[in-house]
């Protein structure tokens, strides 16, 4: 009853908190303020957020110009409009002055910049705004008072909003800051004060490895932002992120949008968003919402932002991280629980309109919409710390969109992911009138979603909708390195092996009657031309690049037309009939059970998706064929893991070097990784050296060969 109580008072100084706000600003802002609508916009941005703001857009009648660059002539977005220009090289998105000098020959009104690129860049929002183009987004001065993480927190010190303890100035001396960190008290994190997208920060532990981490943090932020000065601040231990979407007009209103917890990330990154954040007090809901709304009003806040906190576990504090003055990834967990759409929310107050609903209209809807959580469909490998993969996607499923699965996706089959960018692939979203069902939900969704192509993190993703602290709502951002049965797997059934098989044997049933003269593929025996008896080698894939490469048989006998007998190890299937139609479904009917697999063959890759999981395998060739062929297998290199750009190398031929010592780092996705060796050994040859741009799987380091 008080906490209720409590909570209405908190409202209540909420509301009066606007109404201050208005008078304070009206004076000057109401007068000058007319409506302007826009008939058509430029979006300076690319993938799902350039579809996102453009489906929105189209809805309200307003014309969009959309660009794209050579990798991205193909791309979802350069189709979606029929104004779209070419900007020619993969890094022109980032080509301000031209964007600007673009929308004004395309008659386009404003520019909207989506996030990420040009969207959080001060000087480009004042040229739009001199260009006499609307930035659809905040004044160039609040993006310049929050784009600097130091300068940020002074302002926000001075608003009453509570910051992390920690050294936010110039002096950037190693050993001034080394000696602020002592003040601190270790662990701190090093954090680049232009940074963003989790890059450029690092955490230290203790003074030994200060200067390492340093000079580590600096180079990625110099790479990544061209900037390399640092702050140095608390490292707290068991935090949660949790943010709050707020939103300003130009009339002085403010409101805050709801909180999400991101707590679940990797490299610092969000995988899986949510709102509400699980288990808050509603006085601390209340009072992070507060803070928030202070801090979007001491720096002139208009249109969409973010104010991110962070949470406490331990005392239940919470501390101002920093303010993101854009629309964010994660936007539509808050549209899903306030039932609004942002991006019009964007567009109205860049016309000058009032916010479409009052702080209490927004809570009103926030309790009656329940749970709503996102996670983000990334090309990467999880089982290889989360290491981005690029490629083709040879095929795309997603479960059915409804009223509250929603997918925000910037590709479909056959589009390519390519390494220029972000490996994000998609975004699914789903609400249920609690967490708990919004989880069951979420997991529903990623067993109907099939990708095969580049790997996805989504296996990953189901086995965190099972994780138990997480369905019990106990997160913080270490969850995952806390939480090793996310990365568990499970032995493979012997029917996942005959299924492929039986894949493998009806597709070559199906060429041998297209074409009669064609001869059986080296990577399978058959015996004869009737193909009776086939058998096929098969190997797990092993996601993390190591495992060993022991190829399961399989034979397979053809009795009669889609009828077969299949033998897997020790196991024997008889009389299954199996058929697989042109859209890749192989539907069998074993003895004692019915599978139905999507069936995928990229030469001798395959996926397999059945019962909502994932299998991929390869076709190993028989030893034989590996024979005649002549082919050595290179366990004595070092591969690039993915297509990348060689940015230093750390070892020479001759020297020694032990197991998990650098020997290569490399940029891809806009992310550095460190190759380290395998074992210990000695480098008998550098293959490529710095600047130099490789495919995936090309040989970077080779070793001396080890005495028998
Ligand atoms: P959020 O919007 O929730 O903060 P992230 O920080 O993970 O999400 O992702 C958005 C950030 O990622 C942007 O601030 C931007 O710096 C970076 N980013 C995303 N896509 C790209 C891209 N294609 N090129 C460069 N930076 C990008
Ligand atoms: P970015 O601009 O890259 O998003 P942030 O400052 O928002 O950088 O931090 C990103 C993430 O790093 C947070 O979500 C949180 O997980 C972690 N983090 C940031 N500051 C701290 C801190 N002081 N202590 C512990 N973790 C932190
Ligand atoms: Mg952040």
């Amino acid at each position: 009853m008080r906490a209720v109580r409590r909570t209405r008072n908190l409202s209540r100084r909420l509301l009066a908190a606007n109404a201050v706000s208005c008078v304070r600003r009206s004076s000057t802002a109401a007068t000058t303020t007319t409506i302007k609508p826009l008939t058509s916009i430029l979006i300076a941005n690319r993938g799902e957020i350039a579809l996102r703001v453009g489906r929105t857009a189209s809805e309200y009648g307003i014309r969009t110009t959309t660009l794209y660059t050579d990798p991205d002539a193909h791309s979802q977005h350069a189709l979606s409009s029929p104004y779209a220009i070419n900007l020619g090289e993969p890094s022109a998105y980032l080509d301000g002055d031209r964007i600007i000098q673009i929308a004004k020959e395309q008659g386009c009104q404003g520019i909207h910049p989506g996030y990420g690129f040009l969207s959080e860049n001060p000087t480009f929002a004042r040229k739009c705004t001199e260009a006499g183009l609307t930035f659809i987004g905040p004044p160039s001065s609040a993006i310049e008072a929050m784009g600097s993480k130091s300068e940020s927190k002074n302002i926000m010190n001075a608003a009453g909003v509570p910051c992390i303890p920690g050294y936010h100035g110039s002096n950037q001396d190693p050993e001034h800051l080394k000696n602020e960190a002592a003040k601190i008290g270790y662990p701190v994190l090093l954090k680049a004060v232009k940074g963003g997208g989790g890059k450029g920060m690092r955490i230290v532990n203790s003074p030994e490895e200060f200067y390492d981490q340093l000079a580590s943090a600096k180079s990625e932020a110099r790479n990544s932002f061209g900037d390399e000065v640092m702050l140095v601040e608390k490292y707290i231990t068991t935090p949660r992120h949790i943010e709050v979407q707020v939103f300003a007009d130009k009339h002085g209103n403010c409101v805050a949008l709801g909180e999400r917890d991101c707590s679940i990330q990797r490299r610092h990154q969000k995988i899986l968003e949510e709102s509400p954040a699980p288990h808050l007090k509603e006085e601390i809901r209340q009072d992070i919402w507060e803070k928030a709304r202070a801090a979007a009003l001491a720096v002139g806040y208009e249109g969409a932002g973010t104010v991110e906190f962070i949470f406490d576990n331990d005392t239940g504090e919470f501390f101002f991280m920093e303010m993101n003055t854009r629309l964010q990834v994660e936007h539509p967990v808050t549209e899903m629980v306030t039932g609004e759409d942002l991006v019009r929310w964007q567009l109205i107050v860049a016309e000058g309109g009032r916010l479409p609903l009052t702080q209490e209209q927004i809570e009103q809807r926030i309790k009656e919409r329940g749970a709503a959580i996102e996670a983000r469909i990334y090309a990467e490998n999880p089982d290889m710390n989360f290491i981005p993969d690029s490629g083709r996607l040879i095929h795309l499923r997603t479960p059915r969109p409804t009223d509250t699965v929603r997918i925000d996706a910037g590709f479909v089959a056959g589009d390519e992911v390519s390494s220029h960018y972000d490996p994000m692939i998609a975004k699914l979203i789903v609400q249920g009138p609690t967490r708990e069902a919004a989880i069951q939900k979420l997991r529903a969704a990623l067993e109907e979603y099939e990708v095969a192509g580049p790997i996805t993190n989504i296996e990953f993703l189901k086995r965190c909708c099972t994780s138990p602290d997480f369905v019990a709502g106990k997160v913080e951002t270490g969850y995952i390195q806390k939480h090793p049965e996310l990365f568990a797997r499970e032995p493979w059934a012997p029917e996942v092996y005959a299924q492929a098989a039986l894949g493998l044997a009806l597709q070559e049933i199906q060429s041998a009657r297209s074409d009669p003269f064609s001869a059986p593929p080296v990577t399978a025996v058959g015996f004869g031309t009737g193909y009776q008896q086939r058998e096929f080698n098969l190997v797990e894939i092993p996601a993390d690049g190591k495992g060993d490469d022991t190829s399961t048989s399989v034979k397979v006998r053809q009795t009669a037309p889609f009828r077969f007998d299949i033998t897997v190890g020790d196991k024997e299937y008889r009389d299954v009939t199996s058929t697989l139609d042109s859209s890749n479904n192989l539907s069998s009917f074993y003895p004692h059970t019915r599978l139905s697999t999507t069936f995928i063959r990229d030469e001798d890759r395959l996926t397999l998706f059945q019962q909502g999981k994932q299998y991929r395998l390869q076709v190993a060739m028989p030893k034989w064929a590996e024979k005649a062929l002549g082919i050595k297998d290179v366990t004595n290199s070092v591969l690039a893991p993915m297509p990348c750009k060689i940015l230093r190398v750390e070892v020479a031929e001759g020297d020694a070097v032990k197991k998990d010592q650098p020997l290569v780092v490399i940029e891809s996705m806009k992310m550095e990784t460190v190759i380290r060796s395998p074992h210990d050994g000695v480098i008998a040859k550098v293959v490529h050296k710095k600047g130099d741009l490789c495919k995936a799987g090309t040989a970077l380091v080779e070793f001396v060969e080890e005495e028998k």
